[in-house]
């Protein structure tokens, strides 16, 4: 049980928007942070800033030990086999584009084929997409049903031996579609290729064991999970790693540097070139000690309660239209919908008015929303901070909506 007294862990969610009460329904895009985490960060440039790696003085030993302590808690956090299997990066976006780049250029070859699905973010497409035109490759995508699963019956036949990867997300930052990366890891497995999971919107939110998925290379950002901006990890298996070349060339990655060549160190280390982002990775750790404090099974079954509760509601303001699976089971809290008449900046516009944050556009997947024939959404999307109260301010600002700009025949109408 997540009790409504978490709300009070979060400083910005103590403010009024538009003198109402804030509510904060777009943590798809970005968590907010607890008072613990924006402590650990303050400690972290009072008490011990230092860069890592490098000193042999005691604040350095330090930065380094909590920047190294980051790194176990973040593997143990997705069960990861071994700490040098988590790659510090910027986010998810630059751990995928770290994989196309390097284990990309080295094991894409013209006629390969690349598998995404319909449902990815850009940034699950664009950096294959790049390699792609690079390698002389293809990209393939597995459409989504009417309901917003994908169309596994497709999956047979666009698996074949030329493909090489299939990147997917395990759970949509659209339609709240939690995807069956098991069962897809497995024929990917059997079809020869490699199975590349976008945990985005998935890590922050259910517990998430990349042994149990049996994938081989995870993507997942800090700032969604109630840590801070600019740190994420990319999770590869060792060997994997080990044999892919590096991905920035800079200090701190390199054994030796000769003027015409240089030898790098092993993995983790080979693909964090340069001073990393030492203050938001250690302060990650804290995120994952607040969030593991509920339990992700906890977290997952709040928003699971929530999400149920939020669809109900919704369904009953006349003009709106959900989109995504119905069944709480296989999706999240990120719900996106549109008002009849209204367009999704104008619904999110008046929201605001109310106190109430969410997001309108195409949230990064253009190709999705192309699929359900829109060009935009509005999305409202759950955390552990959301209460029903949070869904009740939305629908009533949902009829608010509705008054303004759906014309009475049509509302009579539908
Ligand atoms: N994939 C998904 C499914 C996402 O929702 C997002 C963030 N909106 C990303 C990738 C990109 O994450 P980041 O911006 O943290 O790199």
């Amino acid at each position: 049980m997540i009790p409504e007294r978490v709300r009070e862990d979060f400083p910005i969610l103590q403010q009024r928007m538009h003198d109402k009460p804030l509510v904060y329904l777009d943590s798809a895009a970005t968590s907010q942070k607890p008072r613990i985490v924006l402590e650990a960060l303050t400690r972290y440039y009072e008490e011990y800033n230092a860069n890592v790696h490098r000193g042999i003085y005691f604040l350095a030993e330090k930065a380094t030990q909590a920047y190294e302590d980051a790194r176990v808690r973040v593997a143990r956090f997705i069960n990861a086999p071994r700490p040098e299997e988590i790659v510090f990066t910027r986010g998810t976006t630059e751990a995928i584009n770290l994989v196309a780049y390097t284990w990309g250029r080295a094991n894409i070859r013209a006629g390969d084929e690349i598998l995404l699905t319909e449902m990815e973010h850009h940034s699950n497409i664009v950096p294959w997409q790049l390699l792609a035109a690079e390698q002389g490759a293809r990209l393939r995508y597995l459409p989504f049903d009417g309901a917003g699963r994908l169309a596994l019956e497709e999956l047979d036949t666009l698996l074949t031996e030329r493909t090489k990867l299939v990147a997917l997300t395990h759970q949509s930052n659209v339609l709240g579609t939690i995807t069956p990366v098991e069962e897809i890891t497995r024929r990917a497995h059997a079809a020869g290729a490699l199975v590349l999971v976008d945990g985005a919107q998935s890590v922050p939110h259910m517990p998430v064991d990349v042994q149990a998925l049996g994938c081989d290379f995870l993507a997942f950002s800090a700032h969604k999970m109630c840590g801070p901006t600019g740190a994420g990890a990319l999770w590869a298996r060792y060997d994997l790693l080990d044999a892919m070349p590096p991905f920035h060339g800079g200090g701190e990655m390199i054994m030796l540097v000769q003027l015409d060549s240089s030898t790098y160190k092993d993995p983790p280390y080979k693909f964090e070139a340069g001073t990393p982002n030492i203050a938001d990775c250690i302060v990650w750790a804290t995120a994952i000690d607040y969030l593991e404090g509920f339990g992700l099974a906890a977290i997952r079954e709040h928003e699971r309660q929530l999400t149920r509760y939020a669809l109900a509601q919704l369904r009953e303001v006349r003009g709106v239209r959900v989109y995504g699976p119905e069944d709480v089971e296989q999706r999240g809290g990120a719900i996106a919908f549109d008002v009849q008449g209204a367009h999704p900046h104008d619904v999110a516009q008046v929201l605001d008015q109310e106190g109430i944050a969410v997001r309108a556009g195409h949230h990064c997947a253009q190709p999705l929303h192309r699929r359900l024939g829109l060009s935009a959404s509005t999305r409202a999307s759950l955390y552990l901070y959301n209460t029903p109260g949070d869904i009740d301010t939305l629908t009533r600002g949902l009829e608010v909506v509705r008054r303004l700009f759906t014309p009475r025949t049509a509302v009579r109408d539908r």
